[in-house]
């Protein structure tokens, strides 16, 4: 297996987080910013953005993972819900990488369900020519090609979350 070579290094996705951050900051100001990290991919980018917004907020986190039956169908399972009560805040969903869109479109539904006074989605990567489902997204870190890619909290096989950089899998016999 080779994951050494970085695909987006740590000074691109400081740079990015920066732009995100004032984006955020920006459209957040006077609101009632509740920010959602969705665990695990997404606790490293969660933790550096959130640092960065220059407006209060409160945290939450959602812990799911997707089961994939078939090319075409997942199986979401919540593992941790939100604790904090959403009526009247502005939610800010943070994902590590959209993929075929179907894990946060299930969130985003839930998430509705309960009624904030906005949501809003950011993710750091994005596959876009792997969207099965059609779901709005905000605020966009990367638009990726169709490759599996580890670090910076994105695993392979739970490993590798803790390169600081993200790299392109290659699974070498
Ligand atoms: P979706 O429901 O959009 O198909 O899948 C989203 C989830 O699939 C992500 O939160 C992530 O856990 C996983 N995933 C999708 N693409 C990749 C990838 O390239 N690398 C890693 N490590 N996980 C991925």
């Amino acid at each position: 297996m080779v994951v050494g070579t970085p695909f987006l290094t740590v000074e691109q996705i400081q740079k990015k987080n920066r732009e995100l951050a004032d984006m955020i900051s920006a459209d957040y100001r006077g609101k009632n910013l509740l920010a959602v990290g969705i665990l695990k991919g997404a606790f490293i980018f969660f933790s550096d953005l959130v640092r960065l917004i220059r407006v209060p907020l409160t945290i939450d986190f959602i812990i799911a993972s997707s089961y994939l039956k078939a090319e075409t169908s997942g199986e979401i399972k919540v593992h941790y819900h939100l604790r904090e009560d959403i009526s009247g805040k502005d939610v800010l969903l943070v994902e590590d990488i959209v993929d075929t869109g179907i894990t946060l479109n299930y969130l985003r539904e839930r998430i509705l369900n309960a009624q904030p006074r906005s949501l809003k989605i950011c993710t750091f990567l994005n596959k876009k020519e792997r969207r099965e489902v059609d779901v709005p997204i905000d605020y966009v870190g990367f638009e990726i090609p169709n490759k599996f890619v580890v670090g910076y909290g994105l695993d392979y096989d739970n490993k590798y979350r803790n390169l600081p950089y993200i790299s392109i899998f290659k699974n070498i016999a």
